[in-house]
């Protein structure tokens, strides 16, 4: 029998107290799943900094035991990242998602480390073994990257600076998650230590999921886009159709022994927790 994966939760910060309040309840309804760990994202050149850290702070008051905050380094300096880095030792953090981070418009100079590589060389330089690290990683190849084979040469630079694991972008296709794994391997990376985490991206809407995927490079099939785009308004098809696109793909990726699942709440509990129930991962 195949083992289950482990699979944890990824939220944003939110913008109000009013949001930060209604995140608290979701984070509720979804630690009730036992997942093994929350992330929270970070605004690359420190423009969520705030935020994140609020948010970090409201989740360990609620009881949250593991969370991984996001951090980038596009734009920022070694000191920045090393005060930040002290901080979420002083708090009792251990995990991270380290990331390059794209530069907000109108700001200019890639700082001085310029891809995630650098960066997690440097967390290894400053901390040690303190954060277990986990990057980027894309099924559908980064939009910058030159080539196929430059992203996974940079995903693989990535392990060898120190990261633990890698969390892929979202994808609906099931075979860019596993011949990505294939080149990882044959480039040497042992995938059952340095696990490649899959990217879930629940569909409960068709323009913003549109949009999403066009900004980061990834593909929605064919007969997905068309679907969504028939059904409209009609909130609920999409919902419903959005639900057994993912499941099956879950279930694919179970089939093929996925190691663990990383889900893009957008900071909402359905569907995250109607996939996790019926995919029986609990
Ligand atoms: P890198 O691994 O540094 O790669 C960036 C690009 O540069 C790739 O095309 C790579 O092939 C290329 N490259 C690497 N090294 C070199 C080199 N030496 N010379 C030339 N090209 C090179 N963004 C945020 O701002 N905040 C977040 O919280 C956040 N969370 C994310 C979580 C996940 C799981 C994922 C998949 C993405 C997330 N992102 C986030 C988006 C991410 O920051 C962007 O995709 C960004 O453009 C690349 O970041 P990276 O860490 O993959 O960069």
């Amino acid at each position: 029998m195949t083992a289950k994966p482990t699979f944890s939760f990824e939220f944003y910060p939110p913008k109000t107290s009013a949001g930060q309040e209604k995140l608290g309840t979701t984070f509720d309804e979804l630690n009730a799943l036992s997942p093994s760990y929350f992330s929270v994202t970070y605004g690359a050149g420190g423009s969520t900094r705030e935020r994140t850290l609020d948010t970090i702070n409201m989740l360990k008051k609620h009881g949250a035991t593991d969370i991984a905050p996001h951090i980038s380094c596009i734009g920022d300096d070694k000191s920045q990242i090393a005060e930040l880095l002290e901080y979420y030792q002083s708090i009792g953090i251990s995990r991270l998602v380290a990331l390059r981070g794209d530069l907000p418009s109108g700001q200019v100079g890639m700082g001085e480390l310029p891809f995630a590589r650098d960066l997690v060389a440097f967390i290894r330089e400053q901390t040690g073994d303190a954060f277990y690290i986990e990057v980027a990683a894309y099924p559908e190849m980064h939009p910058q990257a030159r080539s196929f084979a430059s992203d996974v040469q940079n995903l693989v630079n990535k392990y060898q600076a120190g990261a633990n694991a890698a969390i892929t972008q979202f994808f609906f296709n099931a075979d860019s998650y596993l011949y990505l794994r294939d080149a990882l391997e044959k480039q040497g990376i042992d995938t059952q230590k340095q696990p490649l985490i899959a990217g879930i991206m629940p569909i409960t809407s068709s323009s913003s999921l549109v949009r999403f995927a066009d900004s980061c490079g990834a593909d929605i099939p064919r007969y997905v886009r068309k679907q969504l785009t028939d059904f409209g308004d009609d909130r609920k098809a999409i919902r419903e159709f959005g639900f057994e696109v993912v499941y099956k793909l879950c279930e694919r990726l179970i089939a093929e022994s996925v190691p663990a699942l990383h889900f893009y709440t957008m900071n909402k509990t359905e569907p995250n927790r109607k996939l996790v129930k019926a995919l029986g991962l609990q």
